[in-house]
């Protein structure tokens, strides 16, 4: 469960992903993204993967506690382990309805996604939903260019995208927002592969996940 309560006043977002592992190319442009916008805390989702879609390498225990090293100490951050518990696949539409049932129809909340996430929304389950719960705040991502895959997400985003984030506190949801957050050319997967050439991971998470990787033998 989350680690910390929010203040009420202020703008929460949550922030879903495999973290297989966590590493600076969430981190990072999280923080800048909170600085642009005024966040006050983001919680970190990870998520329960389906048996039927490829597994990550480490398990949902060693994820967790990844999360747990990267964020200690770190006030902005919180995480909940929600998802982890599920034994069905979690979809994020359906606990962003859970956590609004808590929270109630008015606070402001939103759910941050990297850019390569939004080309590819339309392939979520109910993603024409997702803005009825909640705003979603893009991180920009090297290597992807701004073409959505459908025209039909091409038009929502038109529709909702707002430039300016004060729209992200006059209403509680509904407003799609593109940041201008550090590039940073990090992926779990290159992590992933890295440590099975054996090659160093310096400066691409933090230490404490990488003593933790070390002493659990993961990615070899
Ligand atoms: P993998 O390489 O295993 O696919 P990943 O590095 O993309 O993993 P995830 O845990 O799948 O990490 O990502 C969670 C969220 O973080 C996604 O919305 C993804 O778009 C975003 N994200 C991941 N890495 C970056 C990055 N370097 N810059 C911006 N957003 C990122």
């Amino acid at each position: 469960m989350s680690t910390n309560t929010p203040a009420a006043d202020g703008l929460h977002a949550l922030f879903g992903g495999t973290f297989d592992p966590i590493h600076y190319g969430h981190l990072r442009p999280v923080e800048a993204l909170a600085r642009e916008v005024g966040l006050n805390q983001v919680t970190l989702l990870p998520n329960h993967v389906p048996p039927h879609r490829p597994q990550p390498e480490a398990n949902a225990r060693q994820r967790l506690k990844m999360v747990e090293l990267a964020i200690a100490g770190n006030p902005l951050f919180a995480v909940d382990d929600r998802e982890l518990h599920r034994t069905t696949p979690s979809y994020t539409v359906e606990t962003l309805e859970a956590i609004r049932q808590q929270r109630g129809p008015t606070q402001p909340l939103a759910f941050i996604i990297g850019q390569d996430s939004l080309l590819s929304l339309h392939k979520w389950q109910r993603w024409q939903d997702l803005l009825s719960l909640c705003h979603l705040l893009v991180l920009a991502r090297p290597g992807y260019n701004d073409r959505m895959e459908t025209p039909a997400l091409q038009r929502w985003l038109d529709t909702h995208r707002v430039s300016a984030p004060t729209a992200l506190r006059s209403r509680p949801h509904g407003s799609l927002y593109l940041a201008d957050t550090p590039l940073l050319e990090i992926s779990a997967t290159e992590i992933r592969e890295r440590r099975h050439q054996g090659v160093s991971c310096d400066d691409l998470l933090p230490r404490s996940v990488q003593g933790y990787i070390e002493l659990q033998g993961l990615y070899r």
